[in-house]
């Protein structure tokens, strides 16, 4: 089974190395030399639809379609996103627009479909809708290979590039729009596919599931990580994709995109003995609950309680993703976010008890952290990040919280007062880049704003700090699985 994984979309040239490698194209092979050129055309109009709460069952889905067409009289369908696995569907159907020109129409769409729709909406029928760009099936442009010296060597619609020994795109983008973000050239195997994209060149890279999750077990941690904990990592990584495949970019031409949205994927020059051991050892091995693979989400360190999926996505509230505390210590119960991010609790992922191996160093800041802003400077920073213009803050007022403690809807008051909603959004909202969590306080000290936190990332599933501390405290892979996603099952699911 493969799976195609976008690297980027750049809108520039680059160039790419790889020895005996050959462009396959509709009138025949060409020999790309080692070291060439690949050119953009300009971006071709992307289309857009507008994506209803995902449903898990075809009987709901039929449901919402008939009321959202007998109120609206819009044009929509049912569809199942992401192909079958194996002849077993992924548990979802959505209720989708046809295509839009733009983002805008889209969502003027859904306003007026909001708008227009009874408050009474049954519970897991409520609208909460998604923008999906979609990528014309026949791009009238072309992309080229060019020699390093200007010559063409091939120009088509699809260019995809075979060669033995792996291709190395130079100067891939790797964690963007996160504070890690750099160029690098990176080596893949597998096909690479180079096509028309909505910034210029889209490359997508083909490869088998396994490989590639031999390859995402060390971009998301470390080959160096034990055994049972890259088991674990790899289990939970093939169960989330499984569960995921097709929705995180429908209409889109490939599966996943290789950054933090979907997971690190940074290619073979990543994979080593240890995480190819752990995805050979756990081949097939999915997380499944009541016949349906399991979404196994994680994120880096949880900060001392895992979050829920509703309070980060949409509303969906599977029984495997707990706001548990992240043990061995008692049940921490969380009173007053305040004293919890300046407490130091018994879990897994505290560095304080159960120290991070060196090589995870760079995760010790983030189970607790602090950054502090003068009033114009956060104020600037708000501007910048999200176009608010909150002038003077008076105040920061939190909305409502998760049962991490992240933050899950704020408001700014100012000359004006603005409401933010979303973790997400919140951590960029406070940052440059991202904060590491919406787990955090906002105090004043005289002019300055002091925020303090807790965790690095989204906190909902598996912690991987926690997981890593576990599988170096002796815990088995199927231990850990069982402490982060308690009611699933692990089978294998592929098997016939
Ligand atoms: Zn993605
Ligand atoms: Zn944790």
């Amino acid at each position: 089974m493969n799976i195609r994984v976008k690297l980027a979309d750049f809108n520039h040239k680059f160039e790419i190395s790889a020895s005996n490698c050959s462009a396959r194209l509709p009138a025949g092979a060409v020999s790309i030399p080692e070291n060439c050129v690949v050119e953009p055309s300009l971006p071709e109009k992307i289309g857009f639809r507008y994506r209803f709460f995902h449903l898990h069952s075809e009987n709901e889905a039929q449901k919402l379609l008939n009321l959202l067409i007998h109120k609206t009289g819009a044009d929509l369908t049912i569809v199942q996103p992401g192909e079958k696995w194996d002849g077993r569907g992924i548990g979802r159907w959505w209720v989708i627009s046809e295509p839009f020109n733009s983002a805008r129409e889209a969502r003027t769409f859904s306003e007026e479909i909001a708008r227009r729709l009874p408050a009474n909406v049954p519970g897991r029928m409520r609208i909460e809708g998604g923008l999906f760009s979609e990528y014309p099936p026949h791009p009238s442009q072309n992309v080229r290979i060019l020699t390093k010296d200007g010559k063409e060597l091939c120009s088509d619609k699809i260019i995809r590039l075979h060669a033995p020994a792996g291709i190395t795109v130079k100067q891939a983008p790797v964690g963007e729009t996160f504070h890690w973000e750099h160029l690098e050239d990176l080596r893949f195997s597998g096909i690479i596919e180079i096509r028309p994209g909505q910034n210029g060149i889209l490359i997508i890279n083909e490869i088998p599931l396994e490989e590639y999750l031999a390859s995402v077990n060390s971009s998301e941690m470390s080959a160096h990580a034990p055994l049972e904990f890259l088991k674990a990592q790899t289990i939970a990584a093939r169960s989330t994709v499984a569960a995921t495949k097709g929705c995180h970019h429908y209409g889109e031409p490939f599966d996943l995109c290789n950054g933090d949205h979907c997971q690190c994927y940074y290619g073979v020059s990543r994979i080593h003995e240890r995480s190819q051991e752990a995805a050979e050892l756990t081949a097939g091995l999915t997380l499944v609950h009541d016949g349906v693979i399991a979404d196994a989400r994680y994120a880096k360190t949880c900060g001392g309680v895992m979050e829920t999926f509703d309070n980060v996505w949409e509303n969906y509230d599977p029984p495997y993703l707990r706001p548990k505390f992240d043990g061995p210590g008692q049940d921490y119960l969380m009173e007053d976010p305040g004293s919890y991010i300046s407490d130091s609790p018994d879990c897994w992922c505290n560095p304080e008890l159960y120290p991070y191996p060196d090589y995870f160093d760079y995760a010790k800041p983030y189970f607790r952290w602090n950054f502090r802003y003068g009033n114009q400077e956060l104020a600037h920073l708000l501007k910048t990040e999200t176009g608010i213009d909150a002038s003077e803050i008076s105040d920061i007022k939190i909305l409502r919280r998760g049962k991490s403690g992240r933050i899950v809807s704020l408001k700014i008051i100012g000359e004006k007062e603005i409401k933010i909603d979303g973790e997400l959004n919140i951590r960029r909202a406070f940052s440059e880049s991202h904060l590491p969590s919406s787990c955090f306080t906002i105090e004043r000290t005289g002019g300055d704003f002091i925020i303090k936190g807790a965790g690095w990332g989204h906190g909902v599933g598996m912690c991987q700090m926690g997981a890593l501390n576990m599988s170096l405290a002796g815990h088995t892979c199927a231990e850990i699985l069982a402490h982060y996603y308690p009611e699933a099952e692990l089978v294998d699911f592929f098997k016939s």
